[in-house]
């Protein structure tokens, strides 16, 4: 693809980051490798909405700025992390640095990222770990993202700050990106409703065997059939106030639902429990006044 065509390609991704809500103000980044040891990037400063070709910075892989931008432009200062995972991996041309609000939510409340729940998730994601907070702008911030980077990862969440998406083309990283929010917007949403089923064995080694038709490697896929999917899936589900959605087992297996009775027990012991229990001089108060109103109501 031509130079000026990559640029505006750029200029289009930020758009829709911007457009997205993805990055507020001049927050994100994002950069595409044109050859071993050229990188186009954007600028710093700048919001993704309104960035034209002639923002983009040429730089090399030690993130020196190789050209003397038209418009008096300089890089994006997260350049380490962009340049970290292209050292890293050969077949990445494309780094999208951003803050999706909801999958930033789970970075920053250090939850793993559930999996075996979303087919979409599984497939074009995978596995998304979690990296420690690292300080912005400083190179303990892509020292704790590579060691996180396997050959089938595209996806990490930075703690307490954002994503990065990493693919072999800008538009693909950028679908990673717009996947990753839709898909933590979708947890959250459940965790609302109170309840996630979370796939069987079974349906997770065949929706791994479509991801493999489909060309995605999974490792995952090695061991699923035991069970090894969802371990990570309790920090999330343990924040689901209805305790019987939290107590899946995450490996496929059948959970029990409490009953209406039991539940209403559950609610009426939390109530009692709010006020500080039976000992409570409110709680007695209140025992005491619904006493005198069926005395009342009953005549006697
Ligand atoms: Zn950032």
């Amino acid at each position: 693809m031509p130079i000026y065509q990559i640029k505006k390609e750029m200029c289009e991704v930020g758009h829709r980051i911007w457009i997205k809500g993805f990055c507020a103000g001049n927050e994100g980044n994002h950069s595409v490798r044109i050859s071993e040891d050229r990188v186009l990037c954007t600028p710093t400063g700048l919001s993704k909405g309104f960035l034209t070709p002639e923002d983009m910075c040429l730089i090399d892989m030690d993130g020196k700025q190789v050209e003397v931008n038209a418009k008096g432009r300089k890089r994006t200062s997260e350049v380490l992390v962009h340049l970290a995972i292209y050292k890293k991996r050969a077949d990445i041309k494309a780094v999208i640095h951003s803050h999706p609000p909801h999958a930033t939510a789970f970075a920053i409340a250090n939850i793993p990222l559930p999996e075996g729940l979303h087919p979409e998730a599984e497939v074009f994601l995978g596995k998304v770990r979690t990296a420690p907070y690292a300080l912005p702008s400083t190179q303990a911030l892509p020292d704790s993202i590579t060691p996180l980077i396997g050959p089938e990862t595209n996806t990490v969440l930075m703690g307490n700050h954002g994503s990065v998406s990493f693919s072999n083309t800008l538009i693909d990283t950028y679908y990673k990106l717009e996947i990753l929010d839709a898909y933590c917007r979708i947890l959250l949403l459940c965790k609302n409703i109170g309840k996630a089923n979370v796939f069987t064995n079974d349906q997770m080694v065949d929706l791994l065997k479509v991801k493999q038709k489909f060309g995605f490697k999974d490792s995952r896929l090695a061991c699923a059939p035991e069970g090894c999917i969802g371990e990570d899936n309790q920090p999330f589900l343990a924040t689901f106030e209805r305790t019987d959605s939290a107590s899946c087992d995450c490996h496929g297996g059948e959970v029990e639902h409490a009953t209406a009775a039991e539940r209403q027990e559950e609610v009426l012991g939390a109530t009692s429990r709010g006020m500080g229990g039976v000992d409570d001089p409110a709680f007695e108060a209140m025992v005491r006044t619904i006493t005198e109103q069926i005395m009342a109501a009953t005549g006697r």
